[in-house]
């Protein structure tokens, strides 16, 4: 748990979040400010910074939820694909400092990449 971190709260429900799905060490909830409907993002409870941060376990906890909950993102939303995708750190757009991954419905024609 980091005290300013918006996910960290969001685990502890200080903060609301619609949540997608949820396992002992792995949440999944609706980004706030969505890039297509559906948007989701899968963090590790535990609070760490960057990709390279998470224990090799909690990396495989998270892409098993990534990798279970894409395909289903995309049928609930009538998605043609997805973009699955970590900005890992702040050059690279992270704004939240606590590992996430983006899952982006996409669609024929959106006009490419977010
Ligand atoms: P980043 O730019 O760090 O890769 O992505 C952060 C994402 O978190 C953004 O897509 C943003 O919309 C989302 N976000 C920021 N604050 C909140 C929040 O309080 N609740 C939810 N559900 N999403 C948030
Ligand atoms: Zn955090």
């Amino acid at each position: 748990m980091s005290d300013d971190c918006i996910f960290c709260s969001i685990v502890d429900g200080e903060i609301p979040a619609r949540t997608v799905t949820e396992t002992n060490d792995v949440i999944a909830f609706l980004d706030a400010n969505p890039l297509a409907v559906g948007h989701t993002l899968v963090i590790p409870k535990a609070h760490h910074t960057h990709l390279g941060d998470l224990p090799a376990d909690l990396s495989a906890a998270v892409f098993e939820v990534v990798s279970d909950l894409t395909p289903r993102v995309q049928t609930a939303v009538e998605a043609d694909a997805a973009t699955v995708g970590i900005n890992d750190g702040a050059a690279a757009g992270q704004e939240v400092p606590h590992v996430h991954v983006h899952i982006v419905p996409r669609f024929e024609g959106d006009g490419g990449a977010p």
